[in-house]
């Protein structure tokens, strides 16, 4: 049976590539997700025999779609929308929507895979879905994003609804986007569905708690993972990539309970204080004035700025919290951290540590926690948003954050069941893409080929 499940999952993988041929971020998530599976497929062959890994590689749908719009001098613009619908069997498609020049069907088709599995992970009823632009909303005035929202909105519209695609934030979507968004698809239905969008603002049916949840669920995480070897957060010293809002919110739950976070980035460069960073300026800086995380060190004179992404893993750290963007770390800077003793890496991100970085991490022995399991509580409570939406309730900020608590705390044990039942020594990434993949397959073999 082995040699059955490595030339199957070898034969998935040639077809994979040749039918989305250049689509290197997309090749590299299946390529990950494959070999976590084979010790899966040895004891269950099932999965084989019913075809799963054909069908589930190749997205049900995939929308492209021109978005014309008019910027601030009265030039026209075009950029190019996408949504991928990737998975249903679970739910309804669910998954954010992310604005950025490197936006394109790989990178797009990248998340939405990597989408079905985290949203089976939270135990919530919903499938796999991501979409986006490659739209760079950098120096943007606010009417511009709103032009561009709304005619975004205006053929998206067109593939959405509360019960058949849910789409929700990512790289350069937040609340203010969202509720571009909401607006135009409002107006074109002519019918208030809240449960269309999720990460809406407070007032219009939004979930408290929400901005706060990917952050929070990637410490929730976290602190399970120190919990298993004896360790905890407290004194502990931490580096996070990133400044939007990933980054923030576990740099606040981190802060509260009791580690110091020494650093944080944009995509320009990094910002180091030994004594700990601010977060309220970060915030100020990030959420109010949509600035560059530069200049903090003008409030903050002790702290200092440096060019560039990557150097921000040569700062010795206890915990690496990369919670920017894919391939963000690579075999260098896990060897770097590894030799500065890092204990715990955690993705809160989606696909941040290149493979190779990935192994040297399990090879070191460094606890490793996956993507699609540390970054989960986003989507989760979007579920737990769509959930109120339907409901016609709120529920309160305390209530909410224990809901996610508990999910993470779930994640990881079943992250933990599937190391101990395929004998994994502790490797979370495959567990978690074993955990995932088995839901997801189950309920498409009850449903039959369709
Ligand atoms: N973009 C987030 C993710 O990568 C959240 C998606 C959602 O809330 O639908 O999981």
């Amino acid at each position: 049976n082995t040699k059955r499940a490595h030339d199957y999952l070898d034969e998935i993988y040639t077809t994979v590539v040749k039918r989305n041929y250049s689509e290197k971020e997309f090749h590299q998530a299946v390529a990950l997700f494959l070999r976590s599976l084979e010790p899966l497929l040895v004891k269950y062959p099932i999965y084989m025999e019913k075809g799963i890994l054909e069908q589930i590689t190749e997205p049900e749908r995939l929308i492209t779609f021109r978005v014309p719009w008019v910027d601030d001098n009265g030039k026209t613009r075009v950029n190019r929308g996408l949504r991928v619908q990737f998975n249903s069997a679970l739910g309804p498609y669910k998954g954010g929507l992310r604005f950025h020049p490197s936006v394109d069907s790989s990178i797009i088709k990248f998340l939405g895979f990597e989408q079905t599995f985290k949203n089976s992970l939270t135990g919530q009823p919903i499938g796999g879905g991501k979409g986006g632009a490659d739209f760079d909303p950098k120096g943007k005035s606010d009417n511009e994003i709103m032009r561009f929202c709304q005619s975004f909105m205006t053929e998206l519209a067109k593939y959405i609804g509360p019960d058949v695609d849910i789409p929700a934030g990512d790289i350069g979507v937040g609340a203010r986007e969202i509720g571009y968004m909401f607006g135009q698809y409002k107006k074109i239905r002519g019918a208030f569905e809240a449960g269309v969008l999720t990460g809406k603002g407070i007032g219009y049916g939004g979930s408290l708690a929400r901005k706060e949840s990917t952050g929070f669920g990637t410490i929730y995480f976290l602190q399970e993972m120190l919990k298993d070897r004896g360790l905890s957060l407290k004194g502990s010293t931490i580096t996070v990539s990133g400044s939007g809002n990933v980054s923030i919110y576990a740099m606040e739950k981190a802060t509260e309970l009791g580690a110091k976070i020494v650093a944080c980035s944009d995509s320009n460069g990094y910002i180091y204080d030994a004594n700990g960073i601010n977060l309220d300026t970060v915030k100020q800086i990030k959420e109010v004035e949509y600035g560059r995380i530069s200049e903090y060190v003008n409030i903050h004179p002790e702290a200092s700025y440096s060019e560039g992404c990557a150097g921000i893993w040569t700062i010795p750290c206890d915990v690496a919290l990369p919670c920017a963007t894919q391939n963000e770390l690579d075999e260098q800077s896990a060897l770097t951290l590894v030799r500065n003793n890092v204990k715990a890496v955690a993705e809160g991100a989606n696909m941040p540590s290149t493979p190779e970085a990935i192994d040297v991490f399990l090879e070191n022995k460094v606890l490793f926690g996956p993507a699609k399991a540390v970054n989960a509580g986003g989507v989760a409570v979007s579920s737990l948003e769509m959930s109120q939406n339907s409901m016609r309730l709120s529920w309160t900020f305390e209530e909410v954050d224990a809901k996610l608590h508990e999910i993470m705390k779930n994640i990881y044990q079943s992250c933990i069941d599937s190391a101990e039942e395929f004998e994994l020594d502790g490797n979370l990434e495959a567990a978690a893409n074993i955990a995932g993949f088995r839901k997801v397959a189950d309920a498409m073999i009850a449903q039959g080929v369709v």
